[in-house]
């Protein structure tokens, strides 16, 4: 009793204490179980809302996720519940994307497969909180707390404070050994931190980028494991990224078929015979198997009544339509009347010749670009030299001697390398043959995979030519996008015997 009042019991009367409650057991168990029910009422009151997949998808991310992630960090929960209520999780973000259960939830998180969702892993957040706690209280500006000796405990399976070391002991042998370039990136892209020169609040940030790259390196040791969930890993493409606002503009059917062609788990002919639904694998078009591959790049019957044809074109056309801006462009630019210089007593004209040399492409050595494409009508390969062949795109200047020409392929993604090189040879005779006449050449094949990923031959033409930066990103992203709906048009049709070539899908 404190002045007649009674003093209420734990028992019966749990007390908030820093956001964190305390019951009559003074452990963690009541609490945790109120997160598990949290997390499946969460997603079950999200389920019912009847919005559309992907906005359930959203509230789960910036709604739940946030609320959840917190008291994952407060209390004493280990790696293993976490890991369940991802689970919980994954099946609802499954059924939300129209996804089968089998979809691999390295689809879902993973940030260097080729195709990144804005997803976050619990468990990722959750393994990444805990390692702040343990830098937090290890780095304490007081000294009672460091001495404490607090062990933020996660379970058997996995311990935030020995991830720790680990990752700090990766950092020191990084700052010895140096940054090493990551894909794409070149040399001085990133602003690299050294480990031994940063300071605590640097070092807690390089400690939970470092947990989520281990993260992300467990995601690719599983993927071998996968078999043709994981087949993406051999393509020669960039990385696409989906962002929610792609999300928003994607009709969920496509988004569907995205992510179910990228992980190869489209209700195929062979798929649903594996999934024993159906009695055989076969393409009904053309009898022979019908993988999503056959379907969406070698069916005989398919490729002879021109569906193929017809993608190729959609995607040609948005490369001839990138090309024919660029190439105005450059006459536009040519034909403004130069300023003139006022140059200063003792200063010299260095500031000009710089900035003409600021964007250097193909493009820009010629005024005189006539361009060619072999859409509607036939294309007429310029009087250099006689031929039959008939590239895709052909753009040359005749003042300046000067020939390109491009050649299309929209391929099955794990072919575009072979593509390539086949493409490059038909057209290495011709080339001779007209650098026989004094011209200079440069022959492009590049290459689009048929669920819209642009190979890296895509990316290099640009830049050969002078488009690059948003430009560039946008033009191989539409050309991908023209390749994508086709597919996914050519793929509704699968069933279809006739075939009208239309732009419906588009
Ligand atoms: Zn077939």
């Amino acid at each position: 009793m404190v002045q007649g009042e009674k003093i209420p019991s734990i028992i019966g009367n749990p007390i908030k204490c820093l956001g964190k409650w305390y019951d009559e057991t003074l452990c963690d168990r009541t609490n945790i179980s109120r997160i598990e029910q949290q997390v499946s009422e969460g997603m079950r009151n999200i389920d019912k809302t009847g919005l559309p997949g992907k906005f359930k998808a959203w509230i789960y991310q910036h709604g739940l996720l946030p609320r959840i992630a917190w008291p994952l960090l407060l209390y004493e929960i280990t790696v293993t519940t976490v890991e369940k209520l991802e689970r919980t999780i994954n099946k609802h973000l499954r059924k939300w994307l129209g996804v089968p259960p089998s979809f691999t939830s390295i689809g879902l998180y993973s940030r260097t497969s080729k195709l990144q969702l804005p997803f976050t892993s619990l468990v990722e957040e959750y393994k990444v909180g805990k390692a702040r706690l343990v830098m937090t209280l290890k780095d304490s500006k007081d000294e009672k707390v460091r001495a404490a000796g607090v062990e933020v405990k996660t379970g058997r399976k996995w311990s935030a404070s020995k991830a720790v070391t680990e990752a700090e002991s990766r950092l020191r042998h990084k700052d010895i050994v140096g940054t090493v370039a990551e894909g794409r990136q070149g040399l001085g892209t990133s602003k690299s931190c050294y480990w031994n020169k940063a300071n605590a609040q640097e070092r807690r940030n390089l400690v939970q980028r470092e947990i989520k790259c281990t993260e992300e390196e467990n995601r690719q040791t599983k993927l071998v494991e996968l078999g043709s969930q994981g087949a993406w890993s051999r393509w020669d493409t960039e990385q696409r990224s989906i962002t929610w606002s792609d999300i928003w503009k994607y009709p969920q059917f496509q988004l569907q078929f995205l992510l179910r062609s990228v992980y190869d788990v489209l209700p195929t002919p062979t798929n649903l015979h594996k999934w024993k639904l159906t009695e055989t694998p076969d393409c009904p078009l053309c009898g022979a198997r019908g993988t999503l591959q056959h379907i969406l790049s070698s069916c005989a019957i398919a490729l002879s009544q021109g569906r193929y044809t017809w993608r190729h074109n959609n995607v040609l056309r948005e490369l001839a339509d990138v090309i024919e801006k660029q190439r105005r462009e450059v006459r536009i630019q040519k034909k403004k009347p130069t300023q003139i210089q006022f140059v200063k007593e003792g200063e010299t004209t260095r500031v000009n010749i710089l900035s003409n040399n600021t964007k250097s492409g193909i493009l820009d050595q010629a005024k005189d670009w006539q361009l060619e494409v072999d859409l509607d009508r036939k294309l007429r390969f310029p009087e250099v030299v006689p031929t039959n062949l008939r590239p895709d795109m052909v753009l040359w200047s005749t003042a300046m001697k000067k020939i390109v020409i491009i050649e299309l392929t929209v391929p099955w993604e794990e072919r575009c390398g072979e593509a390539n090189e086949r493409k490059r040879a038909k057209y290495d005779e011709l080339m001779a043959e007209c650098r026989g006449k004094g011209w200079q050449t440069w022959s492009f094949p590049v290459e689009v995979g048929c669920r819209g990923f642009p190979a890296q031959s895509v990316w290099r033409l640009f830049s050969a030519l002078g488009v690059t930066g948003r430009c560039r990103r946008t033009a191989a992203q539409r050309m991908g996008q023209a390749a994508e709906q086709s597919s996914c048009w050519i793929w509704m049709k699968r069933n279809t015997s006739s075939w009208k070539p239309t732009n419906d899908a588009q």
